[in-house]
């Protein structure tokens, strides 16, 4: 095909929203020797990750790691702080909101989905009109995702706070921000989240295979009285071998070197920075999207995500052959679609350790396949995409230089 090569020249653009591109400097931090997991040099690796990952968290209770995809705390989430049969609350905003709920049923919880039409994100008001319905408050928990990577949409978790605080509702606040911790703006003690989920490969730039859970104090007090089935997830062995910096069993040791670097990281840029950069990228991609005359799936313009934008293709068009298209032609990889739009759309990830540069290549490569598909569109997407970031960097340098 138009490559005609059995080599794919340069570097793979990979858009999908985790796992994202590994800096180098992650991948440099892991390669080190192996050391006794049960030794005293092992114990100040584990306490610098241990109090690394809290800051990111904007947490100053324990966070767990976990040796597991973010699949494994999700898993962690539920079984550390409910009771089989258990009523939970959760918001259908696409393919994480339903697989999490999936399990949720799988584990013998009785979740309550709100279901949306994966064009807009969650309505806080949704949510405190079924906790206000609750009068005997049976709902144990509220759970939602910040960011649904399926379909694009940010959840603003301040505000689901203040609905489940004016509902009056004892109900545990239970946040997945798998992809967007690390690269949207989160809380997790000032929102006031009970148990916050996190994964290592997407805004925390490390492979995958570490995950997270961020606790409050009442997600402890719960854990006294969770009957849910639970070993390998439990917390309490964890954080009792945490205090002393070691763990249960074997932790990935390696990834724990990778986290530490990716912190780092992560302060040396600021992490306002970070959060400012990924929005960039975010509102460059969506000016380029509406340029080209397509449609972000997400309708919602307050709750775009910072992180991926789902772009749905015109009516007749197949954005799985699209997606094929543009991998063999120009080694480019994009997110997959779902649920009642599957194959009707296609993803951008935006976030992870990317710069302007590679979005405005990833921006030109989608337009020329836009182009070699037949998709029908309009030019100048990329150009508007340019004209914003230099916009954006502009503003700042003026202010800074008056
Ligand atoms: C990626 C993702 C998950 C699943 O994480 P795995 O690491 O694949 O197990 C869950 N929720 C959200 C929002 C995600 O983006």
């Amino acid at each position: 095909m138009a490559q005609n090569s059995a080599r794919n020249v340069g570097r793979h653009f990979l858009q999908i929203p985790g796992p994202t591109q590994l800096p180098d400097r992650v991948l440099r931090a892991m390669d080190t020797p192996m050391i006794d997991h049960r030794g005293p040099e092992f114990a100040k690796v584990a306490k610098k990750a241990l109090d690394g990952i809290k800051t990111i968290f904007k947490t100053t209770n324990p966070v767990v790691i976990y040796t597991a995809t973010g699949t494994g705390a999700w898993e962690g989430a539920l079984v550390n702080t409910l009771s089989p049969g258990d009523r939970v609350l959760m918001v259908e905003t696409g393919q994480f909101a339903a697989l999490w709920k999936k399990m949720a049923e799988r584990l013998g919880l009785k979740p309550e989905f709100i279901s949306t039409d994966w064009r807009h994100g969650i309505d806080p008001k949704a949510i405190e009109a079924k906790l206000r319905e609750d009068k005997n408050k049976e709902i144990k928990a509220v759970c939602v995702l910040h960011n649904e990577t399926s379909t694009g949409a940010l959840t603003p978790i301040a505000e689901i706070r203040k609905a489940i605080d004016a509902a009056d509702h004892p109900a545990l606040f239970l946040v997945d921000t798998i992809s967007s911790l690390a690269s949207a703006d989160y809380r997790h003690d000032e929102w006031r989240v009970d148990v916050s989920v996190g994964g290592a490969q997407k805004g925390l730039m490390m492979p995958p295979g570490m995950s997270f859970n961020a606790i409050s104090d009442k997600a402890l007090k719960a854990n006294q009285n969770a009957k849910m089935p639970k070993s390998f997830f439990a917390w309490d062995d964890m954080l009792g071998m945490n205090k002393i910096g070691f763990f249960p069993y074997t932790p990935a040791t390696l990834m724990l070197h990778g986290l530490i670097e990716g912190v780092a990281m992560l302060h040396e840029e600021g992490l306002d920075n970070v959060f400012a950069r990924h929005n960039r990228l975010a509102e460059a991609t969506r000016r380029a999207v509406k340029a080209w005359g397509l449609e972000n799936l997400n309708k919602n313009a307050s709750q775009h995500s910072p992180t991926i934008t789902a772009i749905l293709l015109p009516e007749g068009h197949d954005a799985d052959k699209f997606r094929a298209l543009a991998l063999e032609t120009f080694n480019i990889s994009y997110g997959a679609s779902f649920g009642p739009y599957a194959g009707k759309y296609f993803r951008i990830g935006h976030l992870g350790d990317i710069n302007d540069g590679t979005l405005i290549g990833a921006l030109g490569i989608t337009e020329m396949a836009l182009e070699l598909a037949g998709i029908p569109h309009k030019k100048g997407g990329v150009q508007a995409a340019m004209d914003y970031i230099a916009q954006a960097h502009a503003g700042p340098k003026r202010a800074a230089a008056e």
